[in-house]
């Protein structure tokens, strides 16, 4: 394990699911908001909770942030309290801080300022979601890179008794198989001569452009 201990800032529905996850795989982690309220809600799903602004860098040093391994910041609404607390734990010597942005200009700000990692819970979402909408076998999508992903497809009756040699996925869309899952029984890195069968699901990899292709057609 590289990192032992965790604090998530703003109990959103984005920061509390991140704190509650991180608590229940048995890591040391502190919830930190300025509502009493949302820090009522989470007594029991951290290690402690503390109620504090942390645009206020005295508070934030009370804490005892600085000796946190990687700090959470999930404001989400108020731009400006998400790049203002980036910077504080940033100055404060905090080793690792990943920020949740509302848009690309927000992410480019916070890595402006510090973050040493920024995610778009939303904006990622959305493009699960639409991947699903543009092919309803697509059962999920994680991007790699603005260019790259990797897609969960269920295999269409097109592909069922074909091995993946016959299907030859690289030339026909300069994709790979990754893995196929077999009554929840992952093969990973399946060789060529596999069979696809019904219900068998694909994990693929490649090109954005590709992988819409190949969601499209399969
Ligand atoms: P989400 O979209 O993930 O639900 P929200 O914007 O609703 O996010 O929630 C963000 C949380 O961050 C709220 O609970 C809010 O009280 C908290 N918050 C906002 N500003 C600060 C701050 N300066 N210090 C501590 N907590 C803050």
């Amino acid at each position: 394990m590289d990192a032992k201990s965790f604090a998530v800032i703003g109990l959103g529905r984005f920061g509390g699911n991140v704190l509650k996850h991180l608590y229940e795989s048995g890591y040391e982690v502190m919830g930190i908001d300025e509502n009493e309220e949302k820090v009522q809600d989470y007594t029991g799903m951290a290690t402690h909770t503390v109620q504090a602004d942390s645009t206020d860098e005295q508070a934030l040093q009370e804490i005892g942030i600085r000796n946190v391994d990687v700090v959470v910041v999930a404001i989400g609404e108020d731009i400006q309290a998400s790049i203002l607390t980036t910077l504080i734990l940033k100055e404060a010597g905090v080793k690792k801080i990943v920020a949740k942005a509302q848009n690309e200009r927000h992410g480019q700000v916070l890595y402006k300022v510090g973050a040493d990692r920024v995610v778009f819970p939303e904006r990622d979402m959305g493009k699960r979601v639409a991947h699903n909408l543009i092919s309803t076998n697509v059962l999920d999508f994680v991007e790699l890179s603005p260019d790259y992903g990797v897609v969960e497809v269920a295999a269409s009756e097109n592909l069922y008794g074909k091995s993946l040699i016959e299907l030859d996925l690289r030339a026909q869309f300069g994709v790979n198989v990754m893995a196929i899952k077999t009554n929840h029984e992952f093969n990973i890195a399946p060789s060529p001569e596999v069979i696809i069968q019904e219900g068998d699901i694909l994990i693929v990899i490649g090109h954005n452009d590709d992988l819409r292709r190949f969601e499209e057609e399969i």
